[in-house]
């Protein structure tokens, strides 16, 4: 039990039962390269989901804006802390008082990113997200507020494992994939396209939102991987790799020539590559 912003929290510690047969997603044929679901995060709204084939799914833009719209409030309760005599009660009270406003501010974005979070899985066996390098972007002030109160990254962990649970899939797709700034129509990239533009436009003639553009590109992402494959995967190589440094560890002892113990590791190594 712990005592933080005022109130008093009891930890424990359950084990879940698996979810129910009825709520997993029915599983994919391996050569099934139909719909994959991308989801981008936008600024403007919190997320927008489409299919490959161009199709909206998802609009999420009752995002609500904790932090924003509190930012009043949370200047003068900063202010009023900053005016107390430092060791005073008074003090004490604004500090707590402060941290109370904080912790509602993360309730209220928490309990959002779980809803959504609830509605793609439920929906949607497949989906696409980008690999948005949130730290980096938190660098960027301007920028900063608005990431930080979509709380991006933990809603990227909540669609993971809620997904996990349903047998579904989450794709991450590569940090530098344009998403934004290619055309989901003919593939060209529109290198002008700036934060400001709301619709994309491109040479090809096609015309679409800038939010769902992203999203058909993040759900084109996993089949254009697929037209990669036929080189060798890395990951595939790391693997081999690791079982080589096993079986070179399981070998060293007993190239020195030890008794009981080597013989016994012997048997070990025997028994896992059977
Ligand atoms: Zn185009």
């Amino acid at each position: 039990m712990t005592f933080r912003a005022c109130q008093w929290w009891i930890s424990l510690t359950v084990e879940a039962s698996d979810l129910h047969p009825n709520h997993h997603h029915r599983p994919r044929q391996p050569d099934d390269a139909d719909r994959w679901v991308g989801i981008d995060r936008g600024l403007s709204v919190f997320a927008v989901a489409a299919t490959s084939d161009g199709t909206e799914v998802a609009r999420i833009d009752t995002m609500p804006r904790p932090l924003t719209t509190r930012l009043a409030g949370q200047r003068r309760l900063a202010k009023s802390v900053s005016r107390k005599q430092k060791g005073s009660r008074n003090r004490q009270r604004a500090v707590a008082k402060l941290g109370r406003h904080h912790h509602r501010i993360a309730n209220i974005r928490r309990h959002f990113a779980h809803q959504v979070a609830n509605q793609l899985v439920k929906t949607h066996d497949r989906l696409v997200i980008e690999d948005l390098n949130v730290t980096g972007m938190l660098g960027n002030r301007r920028l900063a507020r608005a990431i930080g109160d979509a709380g991006w990254a933990d809603f990227a962990r909540l669609l993971v494992y809620k997904q996990g649970w349903r047998g579904g899939t989450v794709t991450v797709a590569d940090r530098w994939y344009p998403s934004s700034k290619r055309c989901s129509a003919c593939g060209a990239i529109n290198a002008d396209l700036s934060l400001a533009d709301r619709v994309f436009f491109c040479g090809c003639g096609f015309r679409v939102d800038r939010d769902r553009n992203a999203a058909i590109n993040l759900a084109l992402w996993p089949t254009m991987q697929q037209d990669f494959s036929r080189s060798p995967d890395p990951r595939a190589g790391g693997r081999v790799t690791n079982v080589r440094r096993r079986e070179g560890a399981d070998r060293h002892p007993a190239g020195v020539g030890e008794t009981v113990p080597v013989d016994a590791g012997t048997e070990v190594h025997a028994t896992l590559v059977a």
